[in-house]
C-alpha cells in the first residue's frame, strides 16, 4: 500500500513539475510582451495636415510636430 502511495506521489510530483514549467514560461513571455508595448504608444487616428485624411498614428508621418498621411503630403522624399 505504501508503495502505491509513493508511486502516486512521485507521479503527481512529476506531473505537477511538467505542468507548472510551461506556465512559468508563458507568464514570462506575457510580461515581456507588456514591457515591449508601452501604453503611451496606443494607436490613435490623426488627421493629415494637408489633405485631411485620417491615418493611424503608427502610419502617420510627423514633420515639425504635424501629422501627414504620406510622404507626398509631408513634402519629404
Ligand atoms: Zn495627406
Amino acid at each position: 500500500m505504501l508503495k502505491i502511495v509513493l508511486t502516486l506521489a512521485v507521479i503527481s510530483a512529476v506531473y505537477f513539475f511538467l505542468i507548472k514549467k510551461p506556465k512559468v514560461t508563458q507568464h514570462r513571455q506575457t510580461r515581456a510582451a507588456e514591457k515591449r508595448k508601452p501604453k503611451r504608444d496606443e494607436e490613435i487616428m490623426v488627421e493629415c495636415e494637408k489633405c485631411g485624411t485620417f491615418v493611424s498614428s503608427h502610419e502617420a508621418i510627423i514633420v515639425d510636430g504635424k501629422y501627414y498621411c504620406s510622404k507626398t503630403c509631408a513634402g519629404v522624399r
